[in-house]
């Protein structure tokens, strides 16, 4: 589904992301994981555009993104939900969801899935008409993953959606990570808790300063010594 060949970024004279090359299948979910700064968040925002790659080729259902306007790219399938959740906070709850239709004309489709948003986060609905500001961290993850949907993605790009939450609300988010990926959507995970991520997830790279040091499948890769050592501690 998505394909991307030795893939150069550069922040200024920064050399961010030295020749990745990672493939997705459809259905699947696949994480990337790795130490801070290593390039994670760096990835999704070349794939989803808000970054263009000095070179390689990031090819989305066989044709070649690398480059295009973030719009082009959703329209095209692809959804990103930001690291630190960013939701436009001076506006509803509501009003987050359906800029994230933005690009939707079908309003019959838009209402269906604003009903099923509504189904995978109860408390959305509770809070419809609440500044999306005055939400607790949980609440503002569940919206920014509620908004990414509204654009009906094919491949969900999802940054780092447990961070600063509690145990438990983790748990949660990672379960409905899941039930958006049975339902027919295709996930790239980045995390640092790479234990829970590896939990959920097929495949896994590991991305150590711009590089792709090891990829396989998730349960062997969480059981290597190696990944054990320096991402799962100990
Ligand atoms: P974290 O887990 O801390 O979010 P990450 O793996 O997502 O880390 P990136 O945010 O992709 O890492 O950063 C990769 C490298 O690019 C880092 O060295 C970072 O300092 C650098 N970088 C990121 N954004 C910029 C920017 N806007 N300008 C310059 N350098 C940047």
């Amino acid at each position: 589904m998505l394909k991307i060949n030795d893939m150069n970024v550069y922040y200024g004279a920064i050399h961010a992301l030295k020749g990745i090359s990672l493939e997705i299948n459809e259905g699947e979910i696949v994480t990337l994981i790795g130490a801070n700064g290593a390039g994670k968040s760096t990835t999704l925002r070349t794939i989803s555009g808000l970054l263009k790659p000095k070179t390689g080729t990031i090819e989305f259902e066989g044709k070649n993104i690398a480059g295009m306007p973030a719009q082009n790219i959703v329209k095209a399938g692809i959804s990103q939900v930001p690291e630190g959740r960013r939701v436009f906070a001076e506006m509803t709850v509501m009003e987050n969801l359906e800029l994230g239709a933005f690009i939707r004309k079908d309003k019959a489709g838009i209402a269906k899935d604003l009903k099923m948003v509504f189904e995978r986060f109860p408390r959305l609905e509770e809070r419809v008409n609440q500044q999306a500001g005055t939400l607790s961290g949980g609440e503002q993850q569940m919206l920014a993953m509620g908004r990414a949907l509204m654009s009906r993605p094919r491949l969900l790009l999802l940054d780092e959606p447990s961070m600063g939450l509690a145990p438990l609300l983790i748990r949660e988010i990672f379960s409905i990570i899941q039930d958006i990926n049975k339902a027919g959507t295709t996930v790239l995970l980045v995390e640092q808790n790479a234990n829970m991520a590896l939990s959920i997830a097929n495949r896994a790279y590991v991305l150590e300063t711009g590089r792709i040091t090891l990829s396989g499948d998730a349960k062997e890769l969480a059981a290597s010594e190696e990944v054990r050592k320096a991402y799962l501690g100990g």
